[in-house]
């Protein structure tokens, strides 16, 4: 085990039945409290995100893939486009709708925030079931441009998100 995968171990709290019986929720709070970690876990995200090859732009899913997504932007030069829940973007969008672990959701990009043809970097926090991922790739799609690779911090292995999201592929700094 390397000292990232123990740092990850211990600063990501697993809460059990929340937000409903269940699921065991990935806490990643205590993570982004600590600096050294947080930079470390950027740091192994951002060599992950070079298998993917270059990319035009680093797309994050609301809520948490607005908080690893534009450090890795950054760091790779290119620019961050995020993915909200319904109703909440200002000027025209995309939507589709997908499944969660838990629940349903609509969520939406701006039309123009991707160029056709470009080639996209799609970072989440957790990949569960893959309904986030494979959604985020549909609004991808639906503006023209490809996703070149998906990127998150956890795979929950056992909930089969990699096999749904098949060829696309997912690379994950830690998978339990
Ligand atoms: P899924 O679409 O099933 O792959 O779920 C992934 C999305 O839901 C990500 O945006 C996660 O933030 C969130 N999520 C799903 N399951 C969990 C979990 N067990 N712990 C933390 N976040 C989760």
């Amino acid at each position: 085990m390397t000292e990232l995968d123990a740092a990850i171990d211990r600063l990501v709290r697993p809460i059990a039945d929340w937000p409903e019986p269940g699921v065991t929720f990935r806490d990643i709070t205590p993570l982004l409290a600590d600096p050294v970690a947080f930079e470390a876990v950027i740091d192994g995200l951002v060599l992950l995100a070079e298998k993917a090859g270059p990319v035009d732009a680093v797309l994050g899913v609301e809520a948490r893939g607005f908080i690893f997504g534009p450090s890795i932007a950054l760091r790779l030069g290119v620019g961050f486009v995020p993915v909200r829940k319904a109703g909440k973007l200002p000027s025209t969008s995309l939507s589709t709708s997908y499944d969660l672990e838990y629940g349903s959701a609509t969520m939406e990009m701006h039309v123009d925030a991707v160029v056709p043809g470009a080639r996209v970097l799609v970072v989440d926090d957790v990949l569960a079931t893959g309904g986030t991922l494979l959604a985020a790739a549909d609004l991808v799609a639906q503006a023209g441009a490809s996703v070149a690779g998906n990127l998150v911090l956890i795979e929950l292995s056992a909930l089969g998100g990699r096999e749904r999201i098949g060829a696309a592929g997912c690379e994950s700094l830690r998978s339990y």
